[in-house]
């Protein structure tokens, strides 16, 4: 992983802005914190649950609120691949595009320089304190775009075949 995509340690950021952290909170913070993919509210509550069984669906949307207000996490459509849904994560130290598949569900994370310089140049141009940057790109991912050429092939080929076999 590239060290733009690291992302910041909750913990230690809500300890030193004087949040207490109760066992409901910290199995919430530490199920984002650890997460391998994007979660939903309903994901977050059912794996915090294994944590510590106490915790309850108002305090994962408070805590969400709470991370959210304090600019540590991100919330994202992720193209509404499933829906309405919305999806988690520990802000990374530069903001990341998402790359989202239609085929196969897969979300890919990108991050590159010229992001950083395209928000540099709005700030710069139209004077907007930029607060939240999100950008979802939607497509096939390498391998369904791959399997989508392959399957173009066959299709031509087959037809080729059924005009050369008049
Ligand atoms: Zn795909
Ligand atoms: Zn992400």
């Amino acid at each position: 992983m590239t060290a733009s995509l690291e992302r910041r340690w909750l913990l230690d950021e809500l300890v030193s802005k004087g949040v207490r952290i109760t066992a409901q909170r910290r199995a919430i913070v530490e199920v984002i914190q650890e997460a391998k993919e994007h979660l939903d509210a309903g994901a977050l509550l059912e794996l915090a649950r294994q944590r510590e069984p106490n915790v309850d669906r108002a305090t994962v949307y408070r805590t969400i609120e709470l991370l959210k207000e304090l600019r540590l996490v991100d919330e994202l459509d992720l193209m509404h691949l499933e829906g309405e849904k919305h999806y988690y994560e520990v802000k990374t130290m530069q903001d990341h595009v998402h790359l989202a598949c239609f085929r196969c569900g897969r979300i890919e994370e990108f991050s590159s320089p010229l992001f950083e310089r395209l928000k540099a140049e709005i700030s710069k141009q139209s004077g907007f304190k930029i607060r939240v940057t999100r950008l979802e790109v939607g497509g096939s991912c390498r391998a369904c775009a791959a399997d989508e050429v392959a399957g173009e092939h066959k299709d031509r080929d087959a037809k080729k075949e059924a005009t050369m076999s008049r």
